[in-house]
């Protein structure tokens, strides 16, 4: 075994309070493009058109036409990967405290991960925006096939239960991420670029309170200084080998 994946191995078994913090790049290989990077989203949509809550509010047409032809159909495909698995078996094991996502697929939770916080929301939930009826994701893309953009039946438009651009961070999620941040003696990285913010100031937070930072990402992030151990692999081929 290569010495990096060994020195992780011993801090992940001397570790007794384990965060994990996961970007779009642990659901790349469940078929989930990320945003950045190679074969990223944002190279075929522009996120200002799509992803910000201004453009949505003012014309929700741009966003459903990629829910429809992109996001629905990809993610009611996509099942969780090694790397999501391995996670369940570190809380299993009664060392994993949770796992704080940036990820808006519910592939943890899918895997059986109970302990989840999700930064940015769900897209497997659709509200109203008038009446706050919710729909699953099926029930929208039923509805849009009716009728673009797809609306309640109060007449109200419906948004998924993600973050755009330009929305706060819900504020319950985002405070049980910094305590879990500020309590870990160890903080993990999984697939993200770490230019989100705030959520990529979790590992700083966590550096500060005296927990080992490793970073297991395909591409350098801004925080790689400060890492105890930057790993560039696969999350799906690093974390099996942690776990005996
Ligand atoms: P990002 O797209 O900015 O970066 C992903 C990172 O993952 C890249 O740096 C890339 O090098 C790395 N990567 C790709 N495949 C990997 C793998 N198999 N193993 C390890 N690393 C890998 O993603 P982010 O940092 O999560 O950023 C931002 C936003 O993207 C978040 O707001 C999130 O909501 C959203 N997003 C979520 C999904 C999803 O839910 N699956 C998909 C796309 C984007």
């Amino acid at each position: 075994m290569d010495s990096t994946i060994l020195k992780l191995k011993k801090l992940v078994n001397a570790s007794k309070k384990i965060v994990a913090f996961s970007g779009a790049g642990i659901s790349s290989e469940s078929g989930i493009p990320t945003y950045r990077g190679a074969g990223g989203l944002w190279s075929k949509y522009n996120p200002n058109i799509y992803a910000t809550i201004n453009c949505f509010l003012q014309d929700s047409t741009y966003y459903w036409n990629f829910f429809r032809d992109e996001r629905y159909p990809i993610i009611k495909r996509a099942k969780p990967n090694q790397a999501h698995m391995c996670l369940v078996e570190l809380e299993k094991k009664g060392t994993l405290s949770c796992v704080i996502t940036q990820n808006i697929d519910g592939l943890h939770q899918e895997a059986g991960s109970s302990k989840v916080v999700e930064l940015h929301g769900s897209t497997r939930n659709i509200s109203c925006m008038n009446c706050k009826k919710q729909y699953t994701m099926k029930e929208a893309y039923d509805r849009l096939k009716e009728q673009m953009p797809p609306r309640c039946s109060c007449g109200g438009a419906l948004k998924p239960n993600t973050v755009m651009f330009g929305e706060p961070l819900p504020q319950m999620a985002l405070k049980e991420a910094m305590n879990a941040a500020k309590n870990c003696d160890l903080f993990i990285v999984l697939g993200s670029s770490l230019v989100v913010y705030p959520a990529a100031q979790l590992p700083v937070i966590a550096k500060e309170n005296k927990a080992h930072l490793v970073i297991i990402n395909l591409d350098p992030t801004p925080l790689d200084d400060i890492a105890d151990i930057v790993i560039r692999d696969n999350a799906s081929n690093v974390l099996p080998k942690l776990i005996d």
